[in-house]
């Protein structure tokens, strides 16, 4: 690239709305857990973007299936049938309990339908006062403002005036509280079956089991939010299936594209038949670059194989960010499930996890954090050993940069 069309970080504030504020690097190429950056810096990634690189940068099964169907067809309206499109939902269908799919281009998006689609249902089978969401507290579920007031943080839903009603927060983990709480009325529980952006919290197995009784007590729905812990993350094709409880809908996004836009909505034929033709829809939902890409990146990731590396690669991690807290005392706890691992601080640490966000970026390392006190890990589900072992160095240099 020439010096006169160099895009430089400054930029950014002349054209960007200011929602986000990126790092001072700009990465232009990657290729597996690698990424350099415009001076040819390199950086081991263990963020993923955010959980959606699942098979790197650049996965030579990605870049088959894209260029592939660039060369045949980009779009087609929801007017047509749609041939990689119905690929994609067929074999969904086949990892999971689904049995219908309706496509979006993101997690706000399937989760926007999951949504419409608990109150349609609730109003066709059980009349008008059925209309009780109820979700928890830190959860996240998107940015559309439906899933942003479901969402158990109100610093993201506030300030936007009159918020979509009827929606509950309860505490993430709490038996008695939804017991107390749920009722006829209530029309869905959503929940991520392990709280990313709120702190990489995972459910209890008896919450769990739990949350899926009392919904049927109350003939409420389950909606399990796997956007960021779908397709393959925990290990599991879908987190569900490690948990024993299976939703009757659930919504994935993130690494179903391994970096393509794309979302879904899964959902069962009883209850998808009350999406009738006109009730929801999207111009792009179902674009056959996208779903060209994420079937390739289903096909693979489903593999036995590759779902038994992601437990490998747990095990390599947490046994890594082990070795460093024995040798700087700094986290208080490591968990997660999967390459979905949180790391949080301890208390002389506390506050500090965008400090180490900023030092690893400055030692060669792309991390994320989850709240002000969680250092959070989404790498690659295929990252290589060579990959985490230079990745935890440059954790380890970026730390002792920080005493
Ligand atoms: C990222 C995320 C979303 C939102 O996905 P977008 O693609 O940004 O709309 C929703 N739910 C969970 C659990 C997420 O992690």
């Amino acid at each position: 690239m020439s010096v006169n069309t160099q895009v430089q970080r400054s930029l950014f504030d002349e054209v960007m709305v200011p929602c986000y504020s990126p790092m001072e690097m700009i990465p232009v190429r990657g290729q597996g857990s690698v990424i350099w950056d415009q001076e040819g810096k390199e950086y081991i990634d263990f963020a993923g973007g955010i959980a959606v690189s699942c098979l790197g940068h650049c996965h030579p099964v990605m870049v088959e299936a894209l260029t592939e169907q660039a060369h045949k067809i980009w779009h087609l309206s929801n007017v047509m049938t749609n041939e990689p499109a119905l690929r994609l939902a067929k074999k969904l269908t086949e990892v999971s309990f689904a049995e219908k799919v309706f496509f979006a281009n993101s997690g706000a998006e399937a989760n926007e339908a999951a949504l419409k689609l608990a109150r349609r249902w609730a109003k066709e089978t059980h009349g008008e006062e059925k209309t009780e969401i109820i979700a928890f507290i830190q959860g996240f579920h998107g940015r559309t403002f439906f899933t942003v007031t479901v969402g158990g943080q109100p610093a993201y839903s506030d300030g936007f005036g009159p918020k979509p009603g009827d929606i509950t927060h309860l505490p993430y983990n709490d038996i008695e509280a939804l017991k107390a709480h749920i009722s006829d009325k209530t029309c869905a529980v959503m929940m991520e079956p392990l709280q990313g952006e709120g702190g990489v919290l995972s459910p209890t197995n008896e919450f769990a089991q739990a949350v899926r009784d009392l919904c049927d007590q109350h003939n409420a729905l389950l909606i399990f939010d796997e956007v960021q812990t779908g397709n393959g993350r925990t290990g599991e094709f879908y987190a569900y299936q490690g948990l024993g409880v299976t939703p009757d809908i659930l919504s994935t996004a993130k690494s179903l594209g391994g970096g393509f836009p794309i979302g879904a909505m899964l959902t069962t034929t009883e209850l998808a038949q009350h999406m009738k033709v006109g009730v929801h829809g999207s111009t792009y939902g179902g674009n056959p670059l996208a779903c060209a890409v994420a079937d390739a990146v289903v096909n693979y990731i489903s593999q036995p194989a590759i779902l038994a590396g992601v437990k490998e690669r747990e095990a390599w991690l947490k046994e890594g960010l082990a070795a460093l807290n024995d040798k700087y005392n700094i986290f208080a706890d490591i968990r997660g499930k999967g390459l979905l691992i949180g790391a949080e601080l301890n208390q002389e640490w506390q506050g500090r996890a965008r400090d180490i966000l900023v030092a690893s970026g400055n030692n060669g390392l792309l991390l994320l954090v989850a709240g002000a006190n969680v250092v959070r890990f989404t790498p690659s589900l295929v990252i290589t050993k060579n990959e985490i072992d230079q990745g935890l160095a440059k954790l380890d240099q970026a730390i002792a940069s920080l005493l």
